[in-house]
């Protein structure tokens, strides 16, 4: 059994619902994921729902893009208080002006000659997160590419005519909130960008953890993640960031172990014992 610690739904840019989510996780024989949405924690309450039916142990997360001198860092929170308010207001206004860059993106296409129905995308994103792999299909439907890759690589990627940042938030600031919502905060998917001096800085802010097990790390990267991190006394975790079957590794493709899982649940709950 094996725990997939970074997923993507509906929420934010997934394909699948929470539910569904919780229902593939259970077919392919997970013992749990977390439910790591873009800004969002919207979806875990169904899927902890569907967990608690189904037999799979759902642990609430968030995924949070964070920028620091030009470095961008996502950062993962574990086991935070869906009702915690500062969380909840920040990841609001990160949402709100995921919204106003859509506008921006959209206008930036017309610009270009690539005319997309502002409306069809906001339709095609839900109520969840709006991001670039929304844009993306509404440019494949208008014909203007042929898959998503295509539609990031013309049109959506840095440096093409539909890019525009989004709001990124410190990760000081992004950790300072997970923490206080009673989670643990994780480097996600760091990459060959984990160099010992940003390392000590996010730890210097309450790190917990790093993601070693994510399909971007070749098996010689998870080594030397693990030879770094380890003796830091930083915890491991690791998922597949599975967003929609047939791109990437595919739900439970990259997993944590049961011993990872453990300790995470350990620290979340821990932490979210009331103060005396
Ligand atoms: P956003 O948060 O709106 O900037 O969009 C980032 C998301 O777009 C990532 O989480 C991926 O799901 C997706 N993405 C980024 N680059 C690519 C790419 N080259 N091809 C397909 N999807 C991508
Ligand atoms: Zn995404
Ligand atoms: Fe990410
Ligand atoms: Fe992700």
């Amino acid at each position: 059994m094996a725990a997939d610690l970074h997923v993507h739904s509906t929420v934010s840019d997934g394909c699948l619902s929470p539910c569904e989510l919780v229902d593939l996780a259970k077919q392919k024989g997970l013992s749990a994921i977390a439910l790591t949405d873009h800004d969002s924690t919207e979806g875990v309450a169904e899927a902890e729902n569907r967990g608690r039916d189904m037999g799979l142990t759902v642990i609430p997360g968030v995924e949070i893009s964070c920028e620091a001198d030009d470095c961008e860092y996502h950062i993962l929170g574990y086991g935070i208080d869906l009702a915690d308010l500062p969380l909840l207001d920040r990841l609001a206004r990160l949402r709100e002006s995921r919204h106003r860059r859509l506008e921006q993106i959209v206008s930036r296409l017309a610009a270009h000659g690539i005319n997309l129905d502002l409306q069809r995308v906001r339709e095609i994103a839900g109520s969840g997160a709006v991001g670039r792999p929304h844009v993306a299909e509404a440019l494949i439907e208008r014909g203007y590419a042929d898959s998503r890759a295509q539609a990031f690589q013309r049109h959506l990627n840095r440096g093409r005519p539909g890019y525009v940042p989004r709001e990124k938030i410190l990760p000081r600031e992004a950790i300072d909130l997970i923490r206080a919502a009673g989670g643990v905060a994780v480097w996600a998917h760091p990459g060959w960008q984990l160099q010992s001096a940003a390392l000590a800085e996010l730890v210097g802010y309450g790190l917990w953890g790093i993601e070693v097990w994510h399909p971007d790390h070749s098996p010689q990267r998870v080594r030397s993640l693990l030879d770094l991190v380890v003796p830091q006394g930083l915890h491991l975790t690791g998922g597949s960031d599975f967003h929609c079957a047939g791109a990437g590794c595919g739900l439970g493709g990259c997993t944590a172990t049961d011993a990872a899982l453990a300790v995470l649940q350990e620290a979340v709950r821990r932490l979210s014992k009331p103060c005396l």
